[in-house]
């Protein structure tokens, strides 16, 4: 049995199996390439569902953990730490927002969005008392929790976990008449991606977002973005709604908010949003914990630059060229995406999605399949161009 046999075998015997993973054992990883344990390379094209929007190992994050590893990791909110009110005021002015809440997964983030909207529309908008009702859209991903899974459409999210939170209700994604219709006076929010990620990077038709920025402030609702997967420069804007010039109310955001170092999210509004909570009424005992803003402060310092939104930009022009062409020659049914990242519906008769990435994973690089036929290009933003166009030559050489 070789070392990578051994492991996996293991891992399947002392670990629940809710996920499926690709048959390698990582053991280290610099900048986009990860190493496994029998001394393989992979080209990372996936950085962690954009965690690592900065790279495995990035200096500037490990040595801003490592500083703050050596000085205090942890108070609880019981007590107020010197890199908590930097952290909130930094990320607050990258958003434009005066408030942050911070919490730690990405889930975590969606509820917090989720129990915000809701106390504000009983204490600020007046809807009666467990009537608030927040709509979704379909095929969106938010994460796994009871009450997020209540409102996913996708049958393997929610079976055999009920009984589901109600106070929901799922239009089709894009469709602002279905948004329209399904405002009533006790909705007190829109929640949505403004790009799906898990969906299959779908990119809502143009107008859309300035649809629902439009719709939710003419009806006094609050517009929540979940941002943890488009945002933080993988489109090459700091947000994907920058795209489109719309700026919602809350921002919830996480992934590479942590620089693929610790787990950070957060939800982002102004005063008049997040300033609905009371001692008591909301917490966590990480959320906010000094090692966190201490990465997350340099992860924001970083993309003050605007260095990582240009790379996105550049380097996703050029993907996404280089993955149209695939489109031309068939191999490949539709491209979608923006900046660097693009979902790739890969024809049947190349193989499935899973396959694909398999082969994928022999020849070096490491993508992840979603929704059977369709495979997720999103490498850390440091790639250089010339790791990218190997990525891409593999991916042809897959294909045929
Ligand atoms: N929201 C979006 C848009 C996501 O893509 C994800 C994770 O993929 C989540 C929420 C959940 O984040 P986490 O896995 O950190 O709970």
């Amino acid at each position: 049995m070789t070392a990578t046999e051994d492991l996996i075998a293991s891992a399947e015997a002392h670990s629940a199996h809710n996920y499926h993973p690709l048959p390698l054992v990582v053991a280290s990883a610099e900048g986009a390439w990860m190493t496994d344990v029998e001394g393989r390379r992979y080209l990372d094209m996936l950085a962690g569902y954009s965690a690592l929007n900065f790279g495995h190992g990035n200096r500037r994050l490990i040595e801003a953990a490592k500083e703050q590893l050596e000085r205090v990791t942890l108070t609880s909110r019981a007590f107020h730490h010197d890199r908590f009110a930097e952290f909130c005021t930094r990320l607050a002015e990258l958003c434009g927002k005066e408030m942050v809440l911070p919490m730690n997964t990405g889930a975590e983030a969606v509820e917090t969005a989720v129990k915000t909207a809701r106390k504000w529309g009983y204490r600020i908008k007046g809807v009666p008392d467990g009537r608030a009702r927040i709509v979704v859209a379909s095929d969106n991903f938010h994460g796994r929790t009871t009450t997020i899974i209540s409102f996913s459409t996708d049958p393997e999210a929610r079976a055999d976990y009920g009984p589901y939170t109600p106070g929901f209700d799922i239009v089709p994604y894009g469709d602002l008449d279905a948004l329209r219709e399904a405002v009533t006076d006790d909705t007190v929010a829109v929640l949505i991606e403004p790009i799906q990620g898990e969906a299959g990077v779908l990119v809502p038709p143009p107008g859309y977002l300035p649809g629902v920025r439009e719709l939710t402030s003419d009806y006094n609702i609050l517009f929540i973005a979940d941002e943890i997967q488009s945002g933080l420069g993988r489109t090459g804007r700091t947000f994907a709604c920058d795209h489109e010039g719309v700026v919602p109310d809350m921002y919830v955001l996480g992934k590479a908010l942590g620089g693929g170092v610790v787990p950070v999210s957060a939800v982002v509004a102004d005063a008049d949003v997040l300033g609905v909570f009371r001692p008591g009424e909301h917490g966590s005992t990480f959320g906010g914990n000094p090692l966190a803003c201490a990465v997350a402060l340099e992860v924001v310092a970083m993309l003050n630059t605007g260095e990582f939104q240009q790379r996105a930009t550049e380097l996703g022009d050029h993907l996404h060229a280089e993955l149209r062409l695939l489109v031309g020659s068939g191999k490949v049914t539709q491209v979608r995406g923006r900046g660097l990242w693009a979902g790739v519906d890969i024809d049947p008769a190349h193989g499935t999605g899973r396959e694909i990435s398999e082969k994928l994973m022999d020849l070096g690089v490491l993508v992840k399949d979603t929704h059977g036929s369709t495979i997720r290009i999103a490498p850390p933003l440091v790639i250089s161009k010339e790791d990218l166009d190997w990525g891409l030559d593999q991916l042809r050489a897959v294909l045929g």
